[in-house]
């Protein structure tokens, strides 16, 4: 038994090693995948559960590594975000995206992108001007562009708050609190936000029908949304029945696996936008 403890201390600590040092590793190739052109962007639709109508596309970032193969942002954006490196990412991300959407726009009159925003970059300097910058260049409209912030995130700093209150507004570009339920915000602030939408985390939308208390919580923030006259939009749907509990629940946007999952921008074009162009 003595014997075995110690192998087992022995190979933790040697994967606690293998770990820090890859993680390492990890990083000082992120700082290069830029300029390597390892980073792109997938798309995934979102539907109104009404219409059914195609809404928007979230994008997510992938990172391509040139051994690891891919790397789930899970993984590599928490890495970043312990450093500057986020506001390199965030800032590809920003352009890549507008720029996409400049692309589309015209091809679907409608079609929103709503993009990831990390907390860091919004207490970075320059983030409002920059986008703004972003949009004139590319010609995109702010009411386009669904900043999705996480509910966690949101409750980091002052400095968030401050840009959320003073400069997000201004800008006309939409605001989405996203991963709702999971983090901690006070309904009373919730009011005083600039925010268009609230998006249900995946965690209650997954164990329905099976889990009540999801049901209950979900259907609780649907009503919280409409209420407040937010857009609610459900993520991680998978089912048909889920679509027909949400709509029926008076959910108001949809994106899964049941639609889609995230797929590049030539497949995105092929299978949303062509039909539209004709
Ligand atoms: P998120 O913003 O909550 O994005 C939704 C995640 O759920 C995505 O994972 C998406 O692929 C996945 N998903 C969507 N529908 C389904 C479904 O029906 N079933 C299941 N099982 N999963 C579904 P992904 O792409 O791995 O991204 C993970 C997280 O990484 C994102 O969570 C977001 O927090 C972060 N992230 C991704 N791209 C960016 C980015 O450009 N900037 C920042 N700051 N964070 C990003
Ligand atoms: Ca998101
Ligand atoms: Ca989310
Ligand atoms: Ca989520």
């Amino acid at each position: 038994a003595k014997d075995q403890g110690r192998n087992r201390y022995e190979y933790y600590t040697h994967e606690l090693t293998l770990q820090v040092s890859q993680r390492f590793r990890l990083e000082g190739d992120l700082r290069h995948a830029i300029e390597r052109r390892e980073l792109y962007l997938v798309w995934q639709p979102q539907f109104s559960l009404a219409s059914g109508e195609l809404i928007g596309a979230e994008c997510l970032l992938r990172w391509q590594h040139p051994e690891h193969g891919l790397v789930p942002p899970d993984e590599f954006i928490p890495l970043a975000e312990e450093s500057d490196l986020i506001l390199f990412i965030g800032d590809w991300v920003l352009c890549a995206a507008i720029a996409q959407m400049a692309g589309w726009q015209a091809r679907v009159p409608s079609l929103k992108a709503s993009i990831n925003l990390s907390p860091r970059q919004l207490s970075a300097a320059g983030l409002s001007q920059r986008i703004r910058s972003l949009l004139e260049q590319y010609g995109v409209s702010p009411g386009r562009i669904q900043l999705e912030l996480t509910e966690s995130g949101l409750m980091e700093s002052q400095a968030v708050n401050a840009w959320l209150g003073q400069e997000a507004a201004s800008l006309g570009l939409l605001l989405s609190i996203d991963d709702f339920g999971t983090g901690y915000s006070s309904l009373s602030r919730l009011k005083t936000l600039p925010i268009n939408q609230l998006k249900i985390d995946r965690s209650f939308v997954k164990d329905i029908p099976d889990d009540e208390n999801d049901i209950a919580i979900t259907r609780s923030i649907i009503g919280l949304a409409r209420g407040l006259e937010l857009e609610v939009v459900a993520e991680g749907v998978e089912t048909a029945y889920q679509e027909r509990f949400l709509r029926e629940a008076g959910c108001d946007i949809a994106q899964g696996y049941y639609y889609s999952r995230p797929v590049s921008a030539a497949e995105f074009e092929t299978r949303y936008l062509r039909s539209q162009k004709e």
